[in-house]
C-alpha cells in the first residue's frame, strides 16, 4: 500500500521565521521548550520571541531539557505548562527539547501515570506544536514520536502517537552556523540511518523511498566535508534537507535493528545518539545484505561507495576512536535490544545471535 501521511506543515529555509510570523497565532500563551544554553546563543530563541512580541503572544519558557531526556523532566515541563495556562508549545532545539516538548504538549492535556506513559493508548487531547530544529539529525519535528530515558526498563523507550505530530516545522539552517563538529557528525549519522533503516524497513512504500534516498544522496555528499571540518552554508543546508527526509521517511516505517541495538549503547554509556547508531550501521548492511543485496547495493550507490567496506571505512574516520566494550555488556545489551519494539521490522528479522553478532563484530 502507497501511504504518504504527514500533518505537519513544513518551511525550510534561511529566515523562514521572519518570513511565517503568521505560523505563531497558534494560542494565546506559549510555553517555549528549550535545553540548557543552544536556543539561546544562535539566535533562534530571540528570533521566536520577538516575533511573538510582535504578535502580543505571551510566553513562559522551560529551558530545562538536557540531552536524552527522562521522565521525570517531561512531567517537571508539563507543570509549568498548566500554572502558566499555556495553550500551545514551541520547542526549539536538538531531537532532545523537540521530543520533551511533545510529551509535555501530551500530559499538559490529560493526566497519564508515569507507568502508563508509553502504553500508546491516549485521551485525544494535546497541545498544538511548532518545532524548530536546530540540529540535524533526528528529524523529530516531522515525526510522531518522543523518545525517553526510561529508568525502570534501563533503556530509552518510545511515545508514538499521531497526536504529537507537531502542528509546524520550522527549519532554518543558520541557526546551526556554530553547531560544533563533533554534534554535526553524529546528528548527521543518526539522520543518515534513518534514511537507511526506514529505506531498508518491511514498512517502506516507493514514494517514501524516493524521499529517503534523497536524504541518503544529499548527506552523503557531506561526509568528506565533514571529515574536513569544512562546514559551509551548502553543506549545512543540505544536511538539513537529509534530516527532514529521514525524519519523514521513519514517520512512515519506524526505525529498526540500528536504533534498538543503539540505545543500550546511549542509556549505559552515554554515547550520543548518532554515534551510537553509527557504531553499528556498517555491519548492519552486511546483515541485510545477505536478504537484499539489490537495496544495500543502491544506498551504496547513492553515496558513491563501491562497496560496504569503503562505507564503513569512512564511517569509522568519521567516528575516531572507539569506545571498548566486554562481551558481557554485550551479552547484556542483545538481551535488551531483543525486547525493542521495531527490531523486527527491518527487511531481515535478526535472531539472537545475529544480534549478539551485529554487536560484536562492530565493537569488539
Ligand atoms: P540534543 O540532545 O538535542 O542536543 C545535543 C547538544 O547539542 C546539546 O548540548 C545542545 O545544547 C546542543 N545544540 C543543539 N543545537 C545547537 C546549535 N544550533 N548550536 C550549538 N549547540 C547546539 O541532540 P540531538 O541528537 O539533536 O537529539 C537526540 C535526541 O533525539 C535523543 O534523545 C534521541 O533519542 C532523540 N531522537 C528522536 C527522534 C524522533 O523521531 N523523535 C529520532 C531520533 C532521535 P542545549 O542542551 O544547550 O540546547
Ligand atoms: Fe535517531
Amino acid at each position: 500500500m502507497l501511504k504518504f501521511d504527514l500533518p505537519t506543515k513544513i518551511f525550510l529555509g534561511k529566515n523562514c521565521i521572519k518570513e511565517n510570523t503568521n505560523v505563531f497565532s497558534l494560542g494565546k500563551k506559549a510555553l517555549i521548550v528549550t535545553g540548557r544554553s543552544s536556543a539561546k546563543k544562535n539566535g533562534s530563541q530571540s528570533d521566536v520571541e520577538a516575533v511573538l512580541n510582535s504578535l502580543n503572544i505571551d510566553y513562559a519558557i522551560f529551558d530545562q531539557v538536557k540531552s536524552n531526556p527522562d521522565i521525570p523532566t517531561v512531567y517537571k515541563g508539563a507543570e509549568t505548562a498548566k500554572a502558566e495556562h499555556a495553550d500551545f508549545v514551541i520547542a526549539i532545539g536538538g531531537g532532545s527539547p523537540m521530543d520533551a516538548g511533545k510529551t509535555i504538549a501530551l500530559l499538559a492535556c490529560q493526566n497519564i501515570a508515569p507507568e502508563n506513559i508509553f502504553s500508546g493508548s491516549y485521551q485525544k487531547k494535546v497541545l498544538p506544536m511548532i518545532h524548530i530544529p536546530t540540529t540535524s539529525g533526528t528529524g523529530s519535528e516531522v515525526t510522531p514520536y518522543s523518545i525517553l530515558s526510561n529508568h525502570k526498563a534501563q533503556t530509552k523507550s518510545t511515545i508514538a502517537t499521531p497526536l504529537i505530530f507537531p502542528t509546524y516545522a520550522l527549519l532554518d539552517p543558520a541557526y546551526q552556523k556554530d553547531l560544533p563538529i563533533s554534534i554535526t557528525i553524529n546528528t548527521a549519522l543518526d539522520a543518515l540511518s534513518h534514511n537507511i533503516e526506514s529505506i531498508l524497513s518491511m514498512k517502506i512504500n516507493p514514494l517514501i523511498a524516493q524521499i529517503a534516498q534523497s536524504g541518503i544522496k544529499q548527506i552523503g555528499d557531506c561526509l568528506t566535508a565533514m571529515e574536513n571540518n569544512d562546514l559551509t552554508e551548502a553543506v549545512r543546508e543540505k544536511l538539513q534537507y537529509g534530516s527532514l527526509a529521514g525524519g519523514i521517511a521513519i514517520a512512515h516505517t519506524g526505525t529498526n535493528i540500528v536504533h534498538s541495538l543503539g540505545y543500550s549503547l546511549t542509556y549505559f554509556r552515554d554515547i550520543d545518539h548518532g554515534r551510537a547508531n553509527a557504531l553499528t550501521i556498517a555491519e548492519y548492511l552486511n546483515f541485510i545484505a545477505k536478504t537484499a543485496p539489490e537495496k544495500v547495493a543502491l544506498i551504496l550507490n547513492d553515496m558513491k561507495f563501491d562497496n560496504i567496506s569503503q562505507f564503513k571505512a569512512q564511517i569509522d574516520r568519521l567516528l575516531g576512536k572507539k569506545e571498548a566494550f566486554t562481551a558481557e555488556e554485550l551479552e547484556k545489551y542483545t538481551q535488551i535490544a531483543l525486547k525493542a519494539k521495531n527490531i523486527n521490522t527491518s527487511l531481515r528479522a535478526p535472531s539472537e545471535s545475529d544480534v549478539l553478532s551485529l554487536y560484536k563484530n562492530s565493537l569488539l
